[in-house]
């Protein structure tokens, strides 16, 4: 199979599949459930159930799995083979309606926060037939929702899902306002880019940092870094371009859009961008992104790092999300237009955004706070903790006219025609900022916090629910008002006159903007112990629970797990560094060290020869290893203590305060060792190795 065309979407069993294996009362009813976003109905499960086993095992398929996404942040499967014992002692390969339906994993394996003594060990998973059926590995995979057995949400799909409805739900009030009365779902498109670094697997395997943490613990710079700017969009490496090849054939297998592959600005990293689709389905293709990516760089003799900072002082990697609505019509509710002041349902969407995200500046920040992305969420070339909104000068100045009243008043009354000023935006005036963290890009806001290594679920989930809210009330103010154009305008003015605080076109990365978001009293949350606390506001769980997206003890249990994932995080990096300073650093300093007082003692014996260079470096290196020494008494000391604390909140913040702090200070020394110590003393491959060797 070598033409893409067929290649694509060849291990899913996607719509043309369903056409032509099922009956056609059975396959309309599949997709109207589909389109619907409706639960399936159990009487024609077993045909599909059925059709999908003849298909699995026609592919070479044995087993099949419930996937699913645990609050673990990678997938999960359950492989069960198709095989049923038949009375003659043979088999036969089954697979029924209810197995297809519904399958019972036992959950107590599976982080559930506080929601773990509440419910039964057993938990659900339930077809999601909205995201195709595929096959990986020999096994038919079906995605699928997990819930607890009193249906409280243990994955990040079954909130993703209610979110989509919630924003459906009132976008849908919206549009219908506009007279597009035909208009009978609005779905999220979700387009994400995703980057990575690849390193030399032989490399990998001699850093146990990498090995265990997936980021280097230390390292110093390599004489060259990323300050020529030769890579970004450089030619590939023809080992690099060979696993770029390999990789977007698993994923077109698989039905991922995977469309653009390209050099990243950090030497050794890389971005992948798939043509967007909707939410629940980008996010399901973002795993099996992730995971392919994995499973394919080792092919290549590679390790593909998806880890936020790997490297200290090099960029980290990211996701961008790029976000919108349109209707099953085929209307884009943030698709400007040549007039965008004529465009009333994309100025209304846009205030929308405005007055979401300033708002709840706290769940957007949530939503990527782990202990991977603190380290790059205002570090170098990233955006910082800050949220802010760039929307292009043009689309402002736009905004402020409606704000300000310079409406112009159509005496032919022509329908809507909101401000005079503006005749058209150019792309390149709103795609020019890469430095802000949520962008308007030309007919998409893109959000470019999110950690590399997170799923997208959880940024999804609050960009659909704070938006759904806004709705729900600028909705219900239209369809009470008396004159719908001047309450749009209305919407639009008190928008600007209480959220403008969060657009800022300018430069995102610089300290004056630091200084300029306090004054705008913008949230500034630094670390994941910062921010999560503000998930349980009253206001929030109000929100969650009046949009039936999560409930109070859904978000409680998001917040213990999140912070016991970060805890869990730093407490094996700290393991890790104690192991690789006592075990290799300290001795490999005092062995070079011992071989430069050698050096001192032979050359006092022939005498007359300096040896102040080797007296220096003896003093240096001993000084360093000393420190290294005690601080790694201490950090032991200090994760001893964190262990000990049983309040989840209270052991997070010692990890963030103490732990990571003493790290950073052993890193330092280490680092400066490295770079006088010779390469045949160093026990790990130098950044030099690691960056420049593929
Ligand atoms: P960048 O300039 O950020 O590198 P592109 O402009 O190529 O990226 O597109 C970024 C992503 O945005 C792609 O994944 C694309 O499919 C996605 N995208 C485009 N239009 C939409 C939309 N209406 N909704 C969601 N995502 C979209
Ligand atoms: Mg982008």
């Amino acid at each position: 199979m070598n033409k893409v065309s067929e290649l694509f979407g060849s291990n899913v069993f996607n719509d043309s599949v369903m056409k032509e294996r099922l009956p056609e009362d059975v396959y309309e009813i599949l997709k109207r459930t589909i389109k619907e976003g409706k639960g399936i109905d159990s009487s024609i499960a077993d045909t599909v159930a059925s059709a999908m086993k003849d298909w699995a095992i026609e592919k070479g398929a044995t087993h099949y799995t419930h996937w699913f996404q645990p609050l673990t942040g990678i997938t999960a499967e359950k492989h069960d083979s198709f095989i049923s014992p038949t009375d003659d002692g043979h088999i036969i390969m089954e697979f029924s309606g209810k197995e297809l339906i519904k399958g019972e994993p036992d959950a107590s394996s599976f982080p559930s926060g506080g929601l773990r003594a509440t419910f039964e060990a057993r938990g659900y998973t339930a077809w999601d037939p909205s995201s195709f059926a595929f096959i990986k590995d020999e096994t038919l995979c079906i995605p699928t929702a997990f819930c607890s057995y009193y249906g409280e949400a243990l994955d990040q799909k079954t909130p993703l899902l209610r979110s989509m409805e919630a924003i459906n739900k009132q976008a849908l009030r919206i549009v219908k306002l506009f007279g597009h009365n035909d208009v009978k779902h609005v779905n999220v498109t979700v387009g994400p880019e995703q980057e990575y670094f690849l390193v030399d697997k032989a490399m990998y395997d001699k850093r146990p940092d990498l090995l265990y943490c997936s980021r280097t613990l230390i390292g110093a710079m390599p004489p060259k870094g990323q300050e020529m700017d030769d890579h970004y969009f450089g030619v590939l490496k023809p080992r690099v371009a060979a696993f770029m090849r390999e990789l977007d054939r698993e994923l077109w297998k698989l039905g991922v859009l995977a469309k653009t592959e390209h050099n990243e600005a950090a030497p050794a990293q890389h971005e992948l961008a798939p043509i967007f689709t909707t939410t629940n389905i980008a996010a399901d293709h973002n795993q099996l992104t992730m995971e392919m990516m994995k499973k394919t760089a080792l092919k290549h003799g590679l390790v593909c790092i998806l880890h936020e900072k790997p490297y200290d002082g090099v960029n980290g990697s990211g996701k961008h999300n790029n976000w919108s609505l349109s209707t099953d019509t085929g209307i884009n509710f943030l698709k400007p237009g040549k007039e965008p002041d004529k465009n009333p349902l994309f100025l209304l969407t846009l205030a929308a955004v405005i007055k979401a995200v300033d708002a709840h500046q706290d769940l957007l920040r949530i939503s990527v706070a782990t202990a991977g992305n603190d380290h790059r969420l205002g570090a170098n070339e990233a955006p910082p903790a800050i949220l802010s909104i760039f929307l292009g000068e043009e689309l402002t100045a736009l905004m402020e006219s409606i704000e300000n009243g310079k409406r112009h008043d159509n005496a032919t009354g022509e329908k809507m025609n909101m401000a005079d000023i503006i005749p058209s935006i150019k792309k390149d005036n709103t795609d020019r900022n890469r430095t802000s963290p949520f962008a308007f890009t030309g007919n998409k806001f893109e959000f470019r916090m999110l950690g590399s290594a997170s799923s997208i679920s959880d940024t999804n989930v609050m960009l659909n629910t704070m938006v759904a809210d806004v709705f729900e009330e600028f909705a219900d103010r239209l369809e009470n008002a008396k004159d719908f154009e001047d309450e749009i305008n209305k919407i639009i003015k008190d928008t600007m006159d209480n959220h403008k605080r969060i657009i800022f076109n300018g430069d995102g990365y610089s300290e004056e903007w630091e200084k300029e978001a306090e004054r705008r009293g913008l949230l500034n949350l630094r670390s994941t112990v910062d921010a999560l606390p503000l998930l349980k506001s009253e206001d929030n769980i109000k929100m969650f629970e009046h949009h039936k997206v999560l409930s109070r003890t859904e978000i409680n249990s998001r917040v213990d797990i999140i912070l016991e994932n970060y805890a869990k995080t730093i407490h094996i990096e700290a393991l890790t560094l104690i192991d690789m300073m006592n075990r290799e650093i300290v001795p490999a300093i005092t062995s070079y060290t011992n071989q430069l007082c050698i050096a001192v003692l032979n050359k006092n014996n022939v005498g007359g020869i300096s040896s102040t260079v080797e007296r220096e470096l003896i003093a240096r290196l001993s000084a360093a290893n000393k420190e290294i020494y005690a601080l790694t008494s201490q950090l032991k000391m200090a994760v001893a203590s964190a262990e000990r604390t049983t309040d989840v909140l209270e052991k997070a913040q010692m990890y963030h305060d103490t732990i990571l702090k003493l790290m950073g200070d052993i890193r330092k020394y280490a680092d400066s060792a490295e770079c006088v110590v010779p390469s045949s003393y160093w026990p790990y491959p130098s950044y030099g190795d690691l960056l420049f060797n593929i």
